[in-house]
């Protein structure tokens, strides 16, 4: 190709899907039963790995991360008139559960040392059409727990936890999924575990359980009727379809019993990256991600380039390389969606910086030593213009 552009074979993609070893032998046998929708013996299987991991009430298995977010919603009877805070630095779906309900979304502003909200502003926010706060561990990095669940104590309201990034992190007396009444995991292949996609519903309220299989099965009891607790199913309340197919589940199965293998070897590519990029950031006046306690999900590994011209100007450098690197979030609250679905109490300058200042380096399972030191060389060759 010329130019010292690297050829695709050599690129270091930024991301890759963990494969695991018994994937496909358990989606053969989901084939040759007579069992592929949802709620089979491998949901029931990952649904029990994921309490094990998480300490959670209960698990219900969804179609995603999103879909879980908006059976949350629903659950706590958001709708319109209420207001929902959440961080601006966050995935949409966290904001779309709100919108969809005719609720507010209510933004407030990050922690720049973690890119999790920012206890202080939540609780500023709180006000008397607030229903529950939203927050989102970012890469696993658990966000202030008891901060969040003394604003939360205070005020009466429930937290939702979007735990995409943190399955089966734990956090001094707590775990990752089991803080709030509600939380969220995704099982996107871009997620640590995966089944390309799904995701799962937690429940840490016993009171929430049989509402929410009764909206899981279209509105119908038909949960308690197949563990033999009435004799007919009827539509009960309305609902939606919100069961994961079992062919998924298969593959979800199989990813759960890998999940120390697939943390060991990214937390050994986020260990190099910490390690080997430290004195490079030190002279250029970056900064690394460095989560408090060290607890992290080595879901990510993030930089923050000392501008925000030295953000694109990195990504493009590593390009060149053959390295694909990424930023991250646009904040919400700016957004399209954002302006018409939600307000904000100021503007949220940090979310905004940490936007336009993060680089994420390729992570994945998997990652060759090769690969690992192609990218921090190829950061270390990076000079600010
Ligand atoms: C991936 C992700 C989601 C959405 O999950 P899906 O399973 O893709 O719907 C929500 N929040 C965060 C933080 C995510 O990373």
């Amino acid at each position: 190709m010329g130019d010292g552009v690297a050829v695709a074979s050599d690129i270091v993609p930024f991301s890759r899907p963990y494969r695991s070893e018994d994937e496909l032998a358990n989606v053969a046998r989901v084939l040759a039963s007579d069992h592929s929708h949802g709620d089979g013996p491998f949901t029931r299987r990952a649904s029990e790995k994921i309490v094990t991991l998480t300490t959670a009430g209960h698990v219900l298995l969804t179609p995603s991360g999103t879909h879980s977010l908006e059976m949350a919603s629903s659950l706590l009877g958001i709708g319109r008139g209420d207001e929902v805070i959440l961080p601006s630095f966050t995935f949409p779906s966290a904001a779309d559960a709100v919108a969809r309900t005719g609720a507010t979304c209510v933004f407030v502003d990050i922690d720049p040392s973690t890119g999790n909200i920012d206890a202080n502003q939540a609780s500023e926010a709180v006000g008397p059409r607030t229903r529950a706060i939203s927050v989102m561990h970012y890469g696993g990095v658990p966000v202030d727990i008891e901060s969040m669940l003394s604003i939360a104590r205070e005020h009466g309201l429930p937290i939702i936890e979007d735990n995409a990034h943190g399955l089966g992190v734990r956090a001094g007396a707590h775990t990752l999924g089991s803080v709030g009444v509600l939380a969220a995991q995704s099982f996107h292949d871009t997620k640590n575990v995966h089944c390309g996609e799904g995701g799962a519903l937690l429940i840490n309220d016993p009171a929430l359980v049989e509402r929410a299989e009764i909206m899981r099965e279209k509105g119908t009891n038909r949960s308690q009727y197949l563990r033999g607790q009435v004799d007919k199913y009827r539509w009960v309340d309305w609902g939606s379809s919100y069961l994961m197919s079992e062919i998924s589940a298969a593959v979800l199965d199989a990813q759960l019993s890998e999940i120390g293998e697939i943390q060991h070897q990214r937390v050994s590519v986020w260990d190099r990256y910490a390690l080997e990029l430290d004195e490079w950031a030190d002279a250029l006046g970056a900064r690394l991600m460095s989560p408090p306690l060290g607890i992290h999900a080595a879901h990510l590994f993030y930089l923050v380039m000392p501008t925000w011209a030295s953000q694109t100007d990195l990504i493009a450098s590593l390009r060149l390389a053959g390295v694909i690197a990424s930023f991250h979030y646009v904040p919400l609250d700016s957004s399209p969606a954002g302006l018409r679905y939600g307000r904000t109490l100021g503007s949220l300058d940090v979310s905004e910086d940490f936007s336009r200042r993060i680089v994420r380096l390729p992570l994945w399972p998997g990652m060759s030593e090769d690969q690992v030191s192609r990218v921090i060389d190829a950061v270390r060759a990076f000079q600010l213009l």
